[in-house]
């Protein structure tokens, strides 16, 4: 069963030098309750598909489907059914954390229950500027699954970590994928966490290839 169903997707930049094609008829299917991995390096294209897939960005032509259905508006999916996890954070350093969290979600049992899973209690009174960068991407984890969504998608999400703290967030990420039912796209141009998921993809001259 699919929860993401993405046919002949295609884009292209324009500008006064001409037209760049970055993706071409790209196929994808999400098995629900699956991690799949987007791996490649900078510039080949991963955001610009993950961007098209969270309705941050349209393609030229293709169809996307969740669950079945043709995707018309990224809107309601947004609020419940897709979460993001951004290469930033985005806190917003005049709240502290549980507030960020109510800015995403009004449910507290949700936000109480993900918290004590992600054992981050102790920084819900505490400012953005008060966390190191791993706890503030481990908030964005969290902040990303307070709707309890069905897909999860994470643009490069630790970027700004040192190797330990990386695979600790990518490790939570697939735990939480568990425990919460989900699927998850995660794009890295770092191969070494390949290992942790179902099936990983590269995009190879505009193609999507299994790797
Ligand atoms: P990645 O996420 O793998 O680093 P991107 O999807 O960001 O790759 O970019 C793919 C290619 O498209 C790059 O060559 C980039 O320069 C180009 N690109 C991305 N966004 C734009 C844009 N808004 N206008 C023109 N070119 C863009």
């Amino acid at each position: 069963m699919s929860i993401l169903k993405l046919t002949n997707i295609s884009k292209s930049y324009h500008s006064k030098v001409g037209t760049f094609d970055v993706l071409k008829s790209i196929n994808l299917e999400i098995q629900k309750n699956s991690n799949t991995f987007l791996f490649g390096p900078s510039g080949c294209g991963k955001s610009t598909l993950l961007n098209i897939i969270s309705g941050m960005d349209t393609p030229d032509q293709g169809v996307i489907h969740f669950n079945d259905n043709k995707i018309k508006n990224h809107f309601e999916l947004l609020k419940n059914e897709i979460g993001i996890i951004f290469q930033d954070h985005y806190l917003i350093s005049e709240l502290n954390i549980i507030d960020n969290m109510k800015l995403k979600s009004s449910n507290l049992k949700n936000i109480n229950e993900i918290f004590d899973y992600f054992n981050i209690n102790e920084l819900k009174e505490k400012f953005p500027n008060q966390l190191s960068n791993g706890q503030k991407q481990r908030v964005c984890v969290a902040r990303a699954l307070v709707n309890m969504p069905k897909l999860l998608i994470a643009d490069e999400p630790t970027s700004y970590l040192d190797k330990e703290n990386a695979q600790l967030v990518i490790d939570l990420i697939i735990n939480s994928s568990k425990r919460y039912n989900l699927s998850t796209i995660i794009a890295s141009h770092d191969l070494s966490f390949k290992k942790s998921f179902d099936i990983s993809y590269t995009i190879n001259d505009k193609n999507l290839i299994i790797c």
